[in-house]
């Protein structure tokens, strides 16, 4: 059943059907064979592209959709609910983009963001490195300056999109300690740079997850974002972003879930009724409901401080907490109004439960979220 939302503008109403007439129609059909065969579809990121899915929370003056935080992350949500590979993806070249938009100079911006915010070329995020996870500062890929740039050496891992996207924000060390890493603009064609085999995941089978190694690597100097020392803080900042992003695929995961529960709950019968009418289910898919509901309304709350310029990095942390861990638990409780069905790969609820998990995992494990908040808690 479609969310009813509630949404700032005529426009953004509008958005909202167009992303689900465009999802429902190249997204649903093929979204099993690809999970299943584990293949990447190419064409579904070039039609997002031209139908202005994949720049909305960016000014227009750059090519971007000019829509509201609140807006972009409903989007994103309903694509989730379709396929989360592709959702996560998407939230990642949005990702990829914020430090170009953030910290970058007007002539940087102008060179590439507009191919960037236009989907012509996609991005990834390379943080964190094989022994450098949650504590991102530990990372050792190293860029030695030479006269008219840098030449990096060491490896990254996880990278989503990794070896397909076209440009990467690397972050690597240029000095020591924290206020030693700093973030270039990597392309893909980049002589020295090298991609791993994917990894074998436990879900987001259709989009690959690679390490990229760097071996005498050249990045000029003009492909610096930021200054010199300033990576973390780009890193983070952009991540604050991101983690919104995250809950929204959750909740759209979870909402998935959701509706195909309900669906199925209303045909099956078990002791002469239908098992929807039996309490103890009814309530089941009742909390399911709250928790998707409560979750949804955690991710706008902080979207809308982001879109009011307020300080947002403490509710994104919740966001991301609350709709990931809703979306285990709803997932899961899914897989349990299917009974044994619901254990099959002939039912969706298989696959979302198993794309909740890493919600948990990537963009700062929910650990980590909890540092974040109790720190804010801490800090008057
Ligand atoms: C499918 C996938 C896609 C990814 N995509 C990207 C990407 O595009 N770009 C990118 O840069 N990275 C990406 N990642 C990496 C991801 O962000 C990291 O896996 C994540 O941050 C955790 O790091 P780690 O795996 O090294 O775990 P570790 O940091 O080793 O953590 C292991 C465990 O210890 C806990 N822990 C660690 N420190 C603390 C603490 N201080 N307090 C309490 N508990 C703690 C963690 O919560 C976790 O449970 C991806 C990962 C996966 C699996």
């Amino acid at each position: 059943m479609a969310v009813d939302r509630l949404l700032p503008t005529d426009e953004a109403r509008d958005l909202i059907q167009l992303t689900r007439d465009v999802a429902d129609k190249i997204l649903t059909p093929i979204v099993d064979e690809h999970e299943k065969s584990e293949t990447y579809p190419g064409g579904v990121f070039a039609t997002l592209g031209q139908a202005g899915l994949l720049s909305l929370p960016y000014p227009e003056e750059w090519g971007g959709g000019g829509q509201p935080y609140e807006v972009y992350l409903q989007v994103l949500e309903e694509i989730a609910a379709r396929w989360a590979a592709v959702a996560v993806a998407v939230s990642v070249h949005s990702l990829a983009c914020h430090p170009l938009m953030t910290f970058g100079t007007d002539e940087q911006k102008q060179q590439w963001l507009p191919d960037m915010l236009g989907g012509t070329t996609i991005g990834a995020y390379s943080l964190s490195e094989s022994q450098a996870g949650s504590d991102a500062a530990a990372l050792a890929c190293r860029a030695a300056t030479t006269d008219d740039g840098y030449v990096v050496n060491g490896a990254k891992a996880w990278i989503t999109h990794g070896g397909i996207a076209d440009f990467y924000n690397l972050f690597a060390r240029t000095g020591e300690g924290s206020r030693g890493i700093s973030c270039f603009l990597v392309p893909k064609d980049t002589k020295g740079l090298t991609f791993g085999k994917p990894e074998e995941k436990m879900g987001l089978h259709a989009v690959p997850t690679t390490s990229a190694h760097y071996d005498d690597a050249f990045v000029p100097s003009e492909r610096r974002i930021g200054t010199e020392g300033q990576g973390l803080q780009i890193a983070f900042s952009a991540l604050d972003s991101g983690r919104l992003g995250i809950a929204a695929v959750a909740v759209g995961l979870a909402q998935a879930a959701l509706d195909e529960a309900v669906a199925y709950a209303q045909e099956r019968t078990a002791f002469g009724k239908k098992i929807i009418d039996h309490q103890g289910l009814g309530f089941l898919l009742a909390d399911m409901a709250a928790a998707v509901d409560s979750a949804r309304a955690t991710y706008v709350d902080a979207a809308r401080r982001r879109d009011a310029g307020l300080p947002y990095s403490r509710n994104a942390s919740v966001a991301k907490l609350v709709a990931t861990d809703a979306a285990m638990k709803v997932t899961t409780d899914a897989v349990q109004v299917l009974g044994g069905y619901g254990y099959t790969r002939d039912f969706r609820v298989e696959r979302y439960m198993r794309e909740a998990k890493i919600t948990q995992i990537f963009e700062g494990t929910n650990q980590i979220q909890r540092l974040v908040i109790s720190r804010s808690l801490a800090v008057k």
